[in-house]
Parts: structure tokens; sequence; C-alpha cells
């Protein structure tokens, strides 16, 4: 447990930009968690933030407030079927790791989202997702701290309303829930998606015919690698924004007048690509002070050096005028602001 006053996030997340709390409350176990909650929850200037891995916040001001930070671990199978497998994983544990000790354990799905960073908490916050998988697809059950009755609750996947990088912990139970673990329900036989092109180019290129969980896991770390910046030499939230979802009629206006337009099929919707909007508008590596679109993946705003918060935001803001100017498209952030 660590319980620290005026604390620099500057370690607690991946922009690498300094932000300071007014405290900073780290808890290895959930009844250390508990404790802090029944001491601090009535304080009438109680104002709270869970920081997991910090990389999906941006952080523009110091936080006036307690930053509490899961670095609770733990991992087992509670049950088995003749198919399934439910795996537990405390909100504290490694993403990838957790996605690497699955499949170590014979329990396949989460391997297209390996290499993602974050925490096990955050992963049914965000309903991460990439290479054609979602969290949602595989969440069972989330445990959660609820603030206002300060009871333990447990959330089922369909009550958890996962959307596009959305939750219930992203709205109706914002700020009044504690993520304590997760259950995951995967699968005893592989059930292996190679539906990207980069997957399946990845295996052609290393004559892989009847790819394993693990093969897939391999493939996406090494595309991952090549695409995107790593955290730990350049600072970033991965994707800054969300792909735009439209109507069919606001598509069909688009694809008339920009035939090349990148998009996926989204129900009766269509998904744009944000990054390819931002490539058309020509900002590829422009730089706003410290801030600046990543050369290779225009999706992501990078700290060049010593960014503030502030530089970072404005840069997002001069890359939402300019693809709202050509395209009349609206890009919403997906790293959350703070
Ligand atoms: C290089 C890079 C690549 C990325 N690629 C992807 C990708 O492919 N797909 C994708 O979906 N995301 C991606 N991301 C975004 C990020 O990895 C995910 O959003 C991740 O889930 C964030 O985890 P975190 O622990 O860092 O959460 P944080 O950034 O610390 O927090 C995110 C949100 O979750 C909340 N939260 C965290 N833990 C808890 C908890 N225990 N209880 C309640 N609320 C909690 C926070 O309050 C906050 O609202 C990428 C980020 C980077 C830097």
């Amino acid at each position: 447990m660590k319980l620290e006053n005026d604390y620099s996030l500057q370690e607690h997340n991946t922009f690498g930009i300094e932000a300071r709390c007014k405290t900073f409350f780290e808890y290895d176990t959930d009844e250390e968690l508990f404790d802090f909650v029944r001491l601090h929850k009535d304080d009438s200037d109680f104002n709270f933030f869970v920081l997991g891995g910090g990389s999906n916040v941006l952080f523009t001001k110091d936080f006036d407030g307690t930053i509490i930070h899961p670095a609770t671990k733990g991992k087992k199978i509670i049950y088995e079927t003749t198919d399934y497998i439910f795996v537990e994983a405390q909100a504290g544990e490694i993403w990838d790791e957790f996605v690497d000790w699955c499949i170590a354990n014979k329990a396949y799905g989460l391997e297209n989202l390996s290499y993602i960073p974050g925490t096990v908490g955050a992963s049914a916050v965000q309903n991460i997702g990439a290479y054609g998988a979602e969290a949602r697809q595989f969440i069972h059950r989330v445990k959660f701290l609820h603030l206002d009755s300060g009871d333990i609750q447990y959330m089922s996947n369909e009550a958890c309303c996962f959307g596009y990088r959305e939750s219930i912990f992203k709205h109706l139970l914002k700020g009044k829930a504690i993520i304590l673990s997760v259950v995951y329900k995967l699968g005893k036989h592989a059930n292996i998606n190679r539906s990207y092109a980069d997957v399946e180019k990845y295996l052609t290129d290393n004559n892989i015919a009847n790819p394993s969980p693990a093969d897939i896991r391999d493939a996406i770390i090494d595309i991952r690698r090549k695409k995107l910046p790593e955290v730990t030499e350049t600072g970033s939230a991965g994707s800054f924004f969300k792909n735009p979802v439209v109507d069919a009629e606001t598509f069909n206006k688009l694809k008339e007048k920009f035939p090349e337009i990148k998009y996926f099929a989204a129900g009766s919707n269509f998904k744009l690509a944000a990054g390819w909007l931002i490539d058309q508008c020509g900002l590829k590596g422009f730089q706003h002070n410290g801030a600046a679109v990543h050369k290779n993946q225009a999706l992501i705003l990078i700290n060049a050096g010593n960014a503030t918060g502030n530089d970072v935001l404005e840069l997002s803001q001069i890359v939402q005028n300019k693809v709202l100017e050509k395209f009349g498209v609206k890009l919403e952030p997906e790293a959350i602001i703070i």
C-alpha cells in the first residue's frame, strides 16, 4: 500500500505528461481499498479518479483529489465446462500478462487483444478492442465496489451495456464504481480469428498454415510492434480519437465526394477510419508545441518532447477542426481528458 500527498503522475500515464495529484493511494489488496474508502467516502471534499496504467488518459491539469491506483494481483481458473474455462483476474493485473497466462493455460479467445497496454480492470471499462476482437465477446462478469452503498456488486455481461469503447462504467456508474476483478469466459478449443489482412500476411510470410492461438498472439505482437510507437520510447495514449460512425446517407455523400474513403461496415451504419481522415488533411507529423501527430499513424497523438497536457489538447482540437472542415465529420476523443 502507498499513500502520498502532492504526488507526480508522470510515471503513471503513457503520455508521460507531468501532472500532480493531491493524494495518491495505491493498494495491493481489496481490503486495503475497502478500509480507505470507508474512512474517506463521506468526506465533504472526497473527489477521486481510478487510474489503472494511465494508457488512455490525458492530464491537462493537476488533479485536485485522490488518485486511486489498483495494484491488486491474482488470476485463477474458477470454473470449467466441456467447452469453456472461466478465469478471474484482479483489476490491477497487467492486461497483456493476463492474455499470455490465459493462452499458457489453454484458455483461448483473447489472443487478438494481445499487447494492448493497461490493466484488467480497465479492459471492462473500455471494452478494449483490436484486430477483429473486443473484450465484451469474452467478459462474463465484473465485480466492483459500489461507492454509494459501499457494497460489493456483480455485473453480468449484458448489464455492462458494452459498446464501441463504451460501458456502463463510463456512464451510469462513472465515479461510482471501482472494479475489483473481471471474469472472462474463454474457449477450451481454439477459434482462430485471422480476419485482418496484416495477420494473414504474417502467417503467410512465416509459413504458418494452421496457426495456434499462440501463433496469433505472436503475429499480433509483431504487427503492433512494427506499427505502433512503444510507450517506453514515445508517449501516447494509442488511438487518440474513436473511428466516427455515420449513417448511410452521410456515408453515401462522403463516398461520392471521396471515393477512396476508408471505412468498415457497422450494422446499418458505417465506421470511418479516423486515421485516414486525419491523414487526408495532411496532418501526419504535424507538430504543435511539444505535441505531434505521429508521422506514420495519424490517429496517434504523441508527446514529441516535454509536451504539456494542453499542448496535446490543443493539437487534438486543431485535428478535430481540420477534419470537420474537410469532411463535415466530428471526431470524438477516445482518450479520457482530465
Ligand atoms: C500504444 C497504445 C496502444 C493502444 N492500443 C489499443 C487498442 O488496440 N485497443 C484499445 O481498445 N485500446 C488501446 N489503447 C488504449 C488503452 O490501452 C486501453 O484503453 C486500456 O484499457 C487502458 O487501460 P489502463 O489500465 O491504462 O486504464 P487507464 O488509462 O488508467 O483508465 C482508463 C479508464 O478506465 C478507468 N479505470 C481503470 N481501472 C479501473 C478500475 N479498476 N475500476 C474502475 N475504473 C477503472 C479509469 O478511471 C479511466 O476512466 C492503447 C494505448 C496505447 C498507449
